[in-house]
């Protein structure tokens, strides 16, 4: 354990506005505005980009030293108006940061201003406040999510559509995930939805507002749905937006885990079967069934594995559940934001598989990486912001969760569902077999010839 206090040494999560953004660009038409110095939108920015691999335009308020002292009204006022001329959006999502909390703006007021003062009509203007010392990227997600299903849904009543709320998720993910509940025959309102906002394809044109994107209708109309099924297990209470729809509409919730694995794939079946009243599709039998063949096939190789695990919250319990069904040993599992949920999971998953491992939370890479070495982890599991202890120690890692920055195709790269966990899996077990491959004549030189 650390003895410092207040001290993160190379944090192991990413601020709140960043994860306000992503839930702003899964929204049709939003424009994502950061009410905040420069510097805070060029950080998130340069992450998603990165790991997206397209244009993603944030505008900044940029507030400077005038604004901290004098306050950020006018700042923010012009950035309301260009972005409105530019981008002609029907949503404007406004982020703040750290520094616009600090001299407490009033977000509300300056807004409500603004469009009295421009007689501005059909635009959505959101805002959420979401200072980088609030929380984590995590948390900043479904915050977010809440505020913007708080904001839109005005009146419950009946609809034979399910609401589907989901975390930070591949595009590539969110697109399996749209073809499991087609697969299902359920009509669906999915949010927020970045399946095709921050994964397009290539155009003749650049189109500065990216089509697709959860329509606002559709979000509108979440309150009638006649069940909700969210992506997000460790999500506190106060920040589901599902469980914001079950308290005010009385809409039936399921909080399920990311269905990556055996266990938690099944979950989400489960909950699909039971809610479209279907059954479970062959295709997707079949798909198990592959992906049981495929855990068969790779077991004999994965107990030589000991994983290091770190990430936001859903991503480290779904890889270490992965990990426990498949024979790997995880080591150290580390949740870089702060989370209630996380630490008791863990130790229920672990206690199901009668195994025992470091588990830590609101930690950073500085503990992580001590832990690690103590271990003897061969195997890493999470965002390439870990890969210098790939550079250091010498330990692969497979990149999952947000951001990869440092790889091609984190935008496409699906792990959930039978078939996502089949090529994770096949992926971590190709891992122990090169590094076998790698390093067994050194291995027997070492230990029975000198
Ligand atoms: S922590 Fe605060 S100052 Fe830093 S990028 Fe996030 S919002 Fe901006």
């Amino acid at each position: 354990m650390r003895n410092f206090v207040n001290l993160n040494v190379n944090p192991c999560n990413m601020c709140m506005p960043m994860g306000a953004a992503g839930v702003f660009k899964g929204i049709e038409h939003c424009m994502v505005l950061m009410h905040g110095s420069q510097g805070c939108s060029t950080y998130i920015r340069r992450h998603m980009a990165t790991h997206y691999n397209e244009p993603i335009d944030i505008a900044s308020s940029s507030l400077n030293e005038k604004g901290t002292v004098y306050g950020g009204s006018a700042n923010l006022k012009k950035a309301l108006k260009n972005v409105i001329k530019l981008y002609r959006p029907r949503v404007v999502g406004i982020t703040t940061t750290c520094l616009a909390e600090t001299i407490g703006e009033d977000l509300g007021g300056i807004i409500n201003e603004f469009f009295a003062e421009e007689k501005i009509k059909g635009i959505d203007c959101l805002a959420v406040s979401s200072p980088g010392y609030g929380g984590s990227q995590y948390k900043g997600h479904y915050y977010t999510a809440r505020k913007t299903v708080e904001h839109f849904v005005k009146n419950g009543g009946k609809s034979p559509k399910v609401n589907v709320i989901v975390g930070s998720m591949s595009p590539g993910d969110i697109r399996h995930l749209k073809e499991i509940l087609s697969l299902f025959d359920i009509a669906y309102t999915l949010f927020p939805d970045i399946s095709e906002t921050l994964d397009g394809g290539c155009q003749e044109y650049y189109n500065r507002m990216p089509e697709g994107g959860t329509p606002i209708s559709a979000l509108k109309e979440m309150g009638k749905a006649a069940a909700t099924l969210e992506i997000g297990a460790m999500v506190a209470d106060e920040d589901s937006p599902g469980l914001y729809l079950k308290e005010a509409y009385g809409i039936p919730l399921y909080r399920l885990p990311l269905p990556i694995g055996l266990q938690n794939t099944d979950a989400l079946m489960e909950a699909l079967a039971g809610i479209s009243g279907r059954g479970v599709p062959m295709k997707i039998r079949k798909e198990r069934a592959r992906y049981l063949d495929a855990m068969i096939d790779a077991h004999k190789y994965n107990a030589e594995g000991r994983v290091g695990i770190f990430g936001d919250p859903e991503l480290i319990y779904a890889a270490t559940s992965i990990c426990l069904e498949n024979c790997f040993t995880p080591c150290v599992v580390a949740s870089g934001p702060a989370n209630g949920k996380i630490l008791p999971a863990l130790d229920s998953l672990g206690s199901s598989f009668n195994r025992d491992f470091i588990k830590l939370a609101d930690t950073d890479f500085e503990t992580i990486s001590k832990h690690v070495q103590d271990t003897g982890v061969n195997l890493l599991i999470g965002p390439s912001d870990g890969a210098f202890m790939t550079e250091k120690f010498g330990i692969p890692l497979v990149r999952t969760g947000f951001p990869v920055h440092d790889r091609m195709g984190a935008q496409r790269k699906v792990v959930i569902g039978y078939t996502g966990s089949m090529q994770l899996l096949d992926e971590l077990t190709n891992i122990l077999l090169d590094q076998k491959h790698q390093t067994f004549r050194a291995n027997l030189h070492k230990a029975y010839w000198r």
